[in-house]
């Protein structure tokens, strides 16, 4: 029975980090539980299921059914409704994460993991006020189980780290809110993404359109948790603009989440317990992006946890550091730059976001790069562009 066992690890949510970190870990040789709270894994989508070939490519090797559509451009539509497209230097997917989830945590259970779902884990087991498991409720029985050390992979919201002392409060102006609609019936090119780039219609954010085949697509928005507050909410904003742009539609799916855009969390790691994916602020703050980089947090968590259990050593705040110093000088510092970029393009006017278009516009077809757009953005601030470069260069 899965919930009399003591484990080597606990993995609390089967996202894309906890089912990436529950597979390499079980393939080690260590025994591991990867615990999910729904009743199947992936669904329903909160995503906008957009990722860039070779970001996947780094863990698996894509599986047809995972992709739902292949992009090869991006258009921007500035406020005043003229667009750019760019051709992108990489194709990106639009994914079934439905299928992708579900596939991920498959592959942990091939390599040894135990996966169960409908376990809800809503606390930390504590031994001699050491963290020495977790507490929950699966199927409406409470289960206790025990473990050397326990990850929190639960996604934004995570309580996790909270449970264990780590501060993991997000100021409201780094969390968007967002609103998605997953929308059939309508007439949409299947290989471009677009972005609507507008404080009136999302401030602190943008509106996406990423096509799903069929002639459906992931329309959503992205709010900064101010505006929320202060006007209208997410959902009126998208409404109107799907009222205006499609009228005819038929929603498929509805998803709301909260998208952290902030600075890495300050501390990844305590007694016992290690955080990854969002759980961990693994989010790009200018894309909001987080499946490849809350993947690639997991492997790295990973890498530094098997290490110390195999040799034997405590799972100790110490011995686990590692890997919050691994990733503070790698992707963390890539998001650090990308959030300043990220506070610079908030101060951008609707007027400036109007100019910026125009100037790219200007410029041959071929010239046109995402790189160029971010150049554009911040004349007034040259400083930035050796941060927008690295940026592009990384990712
Ligand atoms: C509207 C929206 C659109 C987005 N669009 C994109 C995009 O296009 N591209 C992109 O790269 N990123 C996008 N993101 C971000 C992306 O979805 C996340 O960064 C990514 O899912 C993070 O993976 P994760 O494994 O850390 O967490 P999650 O995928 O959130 O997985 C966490 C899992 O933990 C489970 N869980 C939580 N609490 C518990 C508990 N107490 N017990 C047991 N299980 C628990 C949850 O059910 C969930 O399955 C978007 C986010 C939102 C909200």
């Amino acid at each position: 029975m899965w919930n009399t066992k003591r484990y080597d690890i606990i993995v609390v949510g089967a996202g894309p980090a906890g089912s990436t970190f529950a597979r390499i870990a079980a393939s080690k040789g260590l025994s591991v539980l990867l615990l999910e709270r729904k009743t199947r894994i992936g669904v329903p989508v909160r995503c906008g299921e957009g990722v860039i070939d070779s970001g996947l490519r780094l863990f698996y090797e894509p599986c047809p059914e995972w992709i739902a559509t292949t992009i090869d451009k991006f258009c921007f539509i500035a406020p005043n409704g003229s667009s750019i497209a760019v051709k992108l230097q990489e194709k990106g997917y639009i994914l079934n994460r439905n299928v992708f989830d579900s596939d991920l945590a498959k592959f942990a259970e091939k390599e040894g993991a135990t996966v169960v779902t409908n376990a809800n884990v809503n606390s930390l087991l504590f031994e001699n006020d050491k963290v020495a498991g977790v507490k929950g409720i699966c199927n409406n029985e409470p289960f206790e189980i025990t473990s050397k050390l326990v990850i929190g992979a639960d996604g934004v919201e995570s309580r996790i780290g909270r449970f264990a002392g780590i501060n993991t409060k997000i100021n409201l102006n780094n969390i968007d809110s967002g609103y998605q609609k997953t929308i059939s019936g309508i007439d949409v090119d299947r290989n471009v993404c677009s972005f609507y780039i507008s404080n009136e219609l999302a401030p602190g954010g943008y509106i996406w359109i990423f096509p799903k085949g069929n002639d459906s697509a992931n329309i959503g928005i992205g709010i900064s948790g101010k505006a929320h507050i202060n006007g209208k909410s997410a959902k009126t904003r998208l409404d109107e603009f799907l009222d205006l742009k499609y009228p005819k539609h038929k929603v498929e799916s509805i998803s709301v989440g909260g998208i952290p855009l902030s600075k890495p969390i300050k501390q990844m790691v305590t007694d016992s317990v290690m955080l990854i994916g969002d759980a961990a602020r693994t989010v790009n703050p200018l894309s909001g992006g987080g499946i490849i980089l809350g993947m690639k947090s997991a492997v790295k968590a990973a890498d530094v946890a098997v290490k110390i259990l195999i040799s034997d050593k405590e799972p100790t705040k110490i011995n686990l550091i590692d890997y919050q110093k691994q990733w503070m000088n790698s992707e963390g510092k890539q998001i650090n730059r990308i959030y300043r970029i990220k506070t610079a393009v908030d101060k951008l006017t609707d007027k400036d976001l109007n100019n910026i278009i125009e100037r790219v516009n200007k410029l041959p077809v071929e010239k046109r790069s995402l790189a160029r757009i971010f150049r554009a953005c911040i004349p007034q601030k040259p400083s930035l562009l050796f941060d927008v470069a690295k940026v592009f260069v990384g990712y």
